[in-house]
């Protein structure tokens, strides 16, 4: 009776797929017996298994060691696309040639507004800077059925939590911090554009199964401690790495004391520990949530669906055993605050002044920023309300600026209609559009402070690297609950503890904080806003042209890479040889380069320019076999204008750190066709294979040594071995520039059949164009 009253999803519903999730979990429960006890984590991936039976039982010791062992390949629900990454995931999913996506998809546009004046302001300012972007996303969005909201509609995760995010729910985003949906009871996975073209597309996307790390939630927060302080004090206990290769899954008796978008704010930050992601089991507070986001059929059917108790799709099994278990009692925990420089060096709040003497940190500092993707709930931003309340009633105002950012339109029009917005601007505040800005370097400082100067600042966000707010690498950005960064605004020093700490008050009294109240949800709801921030239908019109100009320097249609040669790739010869560390960012920068991430041939310009030459220890130089010297992407456009192609010799986890499309698509674009290493970073090692570019191991490390830039390289079995689906074995002969003398080093591989004929394609994409045409 359930089943029948859980529809299939329409297209542009906000409801998961339930009756499909259902039945792929009675599949898992036969495959691996309805005895075997499953965390909430493991029910939720592994019924959204392709083929549950291949991924579970493959190299699993017959099921038994799936965590850190299977391979899974995945169908996520849905996917959800930000403004900077969209734009190469769209160029790809484009060149298959497809009407539609094959699931449900949106694209925010959030990362490319600047935070200066204030909304008003520069909201139009960046529209207008971001121009042609904007609008090829918009028309790719129309044509394809993806739903767009567009600059100022609001952040991705604050959106998704609003409108997509659902207990049972996976669904992948093209941004780190994509768990946040979790707080939901979603699986939510942060990913690259690659890896979201594979949901789009409705090609498996692979994932090694994730351990599962248990955070036991027990006892009641109060007083000052809000949700935050629990992933802050985490973060202190795990570092950074901490969570790689785990899903953190929350439970215990603390969990339903939490709100919804509380659960949400912890998920968010799990991204600091490194996890895939982070999720929450149902919980009875996802139900007015749901409810009050215009989604009580979702709300029913969740509910419907928990009803079956610890057994059923939404909770772990009672018997369900974790990797690793962490206990915290949220009746002890007290505020923290996190930095400055990463977001694992915690400090609770009561010690934090001494911490900060200890140090020689600045002890004042110039601004305090709450909001963004991470704080700015209802929740967050009453309580923050109820503290300027507070101070404006004794005379004071903040001593160091304050800036507030919404993290959506429903949310700012909310928190404009319950005059929030208006008790922060009066105390002097400045409300900023809803937008990323300051949190990822959008933040044009107006308060004198210049680059290469020491300075503090306080925010609720969730990053804190340098120069990852305003550019400057001299900026200390400390991490806090809205609370704290609000009420220490009022002291502008970074020793104040408004727990215990007064100020003065300027008819000569004196002042304390009380510890904040607010209110989970709005009572009289949420607003809808401006009707311009709604977004588009999710309906496919093929009549739509994409906007992409010829002559943009941002955004280039990408041509499909070339097919494999009908026999073994000869005449390659060594573009370079890097020494130690090559992590994607050394592959492919970051920074000023992100403007070009939707234009391949201009992006490329930034190939490889962090490596390090191991003939001559020089970064990013490159020579010839004349002697003559290049940077590294020119030697490689060079040689491309010359028909020849490349490869490059590397040592341990070759392309390492976050996992960027473009560090493989750009060496592919240029004409690289090999990389051979004494080892690869998992996820970049699948990335080359993505796009046609062949990695390969050395079988004798000691061959690293032996091989040189510039020297002739033929493959020797490859183009069998692609043939026969990976079969065989395949070896490289090395011809020295120096000397003329040759001489074949065996190598290894890992892959599969698939991506052997990824790789005889040209490319995974130019393989599915195929199969779909
Ligand atoms: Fe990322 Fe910050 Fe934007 Fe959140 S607000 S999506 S963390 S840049």
């Amino acid at each position: 009776a359930f089943r029948r009253g859980l529809a299939t999803a329409a297209p542009g519903s906000r409801m998961p797929p339930y009756t499909k999730i259902l039945s792929g979990l009675e599949d898992v429960r036969r495959i691996l017996s309805p005895q075997r006890a499953l965390t909430l984590a493991e029910k939720i991936l592994y019924s959204h298994l392709d083929n549950a039976e291949e991924s579970l039982l493959s190299n699993t010791n017959n099921g038994r060691d799936i965590r850190g062992q299977a391979n899974l390949k995945l169908k996520p629900d849905r996917v959800a696309m930000q403004d900077a990454s969209a734009q190469m995931a769209l160029l790809q999913f484009m060149s298959c040639g497809l009407p539609s996506t094959a699931v449900p998809a949106s694209i925010h546009c959030d990362h490319m507004i600047v935070g200066e004046r204030g909304a008003d302001t520069d909201l139009p300012a960046s529209i207008q800077g971001n121009k042609e972007v904007f609008d090829f996303l918009e028309s790719a969005a129309k044509r394809y059925g993806i739903e767009f909201w567009p600059p100022g509609a609001g952040i991705i995760h604050q959106t998704v939590l609003e409108n997509y995010s659902a207990p049972g729910l996976m669904m992948l985003g093209t941004d780190s911090h994509t768990p946040n949906a979790g707080g939901l009871g979603a699986i939510a996975i942060g990913v690259g554009g690659a890896d979201a073209v594979d949901a789009l597309v409705d090609a498996p996307w692979e994932l090694k199964a994730p351990k599962i790390l248990g955070v036991r939630l027990e006892g009641r927060l109060s007083g000052w401690a809000s949700p935050k302080d629990i992933i802050l004090h985490l973060a202190g206990k795990l570092t950074v790495r901490g969570g790689t290769g785990f899903v953190i899954e929350y439970h215990g008796p603390g969990v339903d004391t939490l709100s919804c978008t509380g659960m949400a704010t912890i998920c968010n930050m799990g991204a600091e520990v490194g996890a895939t992601t982070s999720l929450f089991p149902f919980s009875p507070n996802h139900v007015p949530y749901l409810e009050a986001t215009n989604r009580a059929a979702v709300a029913a059917a969740a509910s419907e669906i928990a009803a079956a108790g610890p057994q059923s799709l939404l909770k772990a099994d009672t018997q369900a055993e974790y990797d690793q278990v962490i206990t915290i009692d949220l009746s002890s925990l007290e505020p923290h605050i996190n930095g400055p420089f990463t977001p694992d060096l915690s400090v609770p709040l009561s010690a934090f002044a001494d911490k900060v003497r200890a140090e020689k940190w600045p002890e004042t500092f110039g601004a305090g920023l709450i909001g963004s993707c991470t704080n700015s709930s209802y929740e967050d931003m009453t309580r923050a309300e109820d503290l300027v309340k507070q101070a404006s009633a004794a005379g004071l105002k903040p001593k160091a600026d304050f800036f507030v950012t919404p993290g959506s339109e429903q949310i700012r029009a909310t928190l404009e209609r319950d005059q929030t917005l208006s008790t922060f601007s009066s105390a002097g505040g400045t409300v900023l559009a809803n937008a990323c800005g300051p949190c990822i370097g959008q933040w044009k400082r107006t308060d004198g402070v210049k680059k290469g100067e020491d300075n503090a600042i306080l925010t609720s966000y969730n990053r804190n690297f340098p120069g990852r707010n305003d550019g400057n690498r001299q900026t200390m950005n400390f991490l806090a609950a809205p609370e704290i960064v609000t009420a220490m605004s009022y002291s502008g020093s970074t020793t104040f503890n408004p727990m215990t700490d007064s100020l003065p008050t300027p008819d000569g009294g004196s002042f304390r904080f009380q510890p904040p109240q607010g209110y989970s949800l709005p009572s009289a709801g949420f607003e809808e806003g401006n009707p311009a921030f709604q977004p588009s239908a999710a309906v496919p019109d093929p009549t739509v042209e994409v906007v992409v100009s010829p002559t943009s320097d941002r955004l280039a249609i990408l041509e499909p890479f070339a097919p494999f040669p009908s026999q073994d790739l000869t005449g390659l010869k060594v573009l370079y040889k890097v020494k130690g560390q090559c992590t994607t960012d050394t592959i492919s920068a970051a920074g000023p380069w992100l403007k070009y991430k939707g234009h391949l041939p201009n992006i490329s310009a930034n190939t490889l320019i962090g490596a390090v030459n191991a003939a001559t220890d020089e970064t990013n130089v490159a020579y010839d076999e004349a002697g003559k010297k290049y940077s590294i992407p020119e030697l490689a456009e060079q040689w491309k204008s010359q028909g020849t192609e490349w490869l490059v010799v590397a040592e341990d986890n070759y392309g390492e750190g976050s996992a960027r499309e473009h560090a493989a698509l750009q060496p592919r674009y240029l004409g690289g066709r090999i990389i051979v290493a004494k080892s690869f970073a998992r996820i970049h090692e699948t990335n080359l294979k993505k796009q046609g570019v062949v990695p390969l191991t050395f079988a004798d490390r000691a061959d690293y040594d032996r091989i040189d830039a510039c020297d002739q390289v033929d493959a020797v079995g490859l183009h069998d071995l692609l043939k026969s689906g990976g079969a065989g074995e395949v070896a490289l002969k090395v011809t020295k520039h120096k000397t003329g003398e040759t001489f074949t080093i065996p190598v290894k591989h890992t892959l599969s059949k698939d991506q052997c004929g990824f790789i005889l394609a040209g490319s995974a994409l130019n393989l599915l164009a195929k199969g779909k045409q």
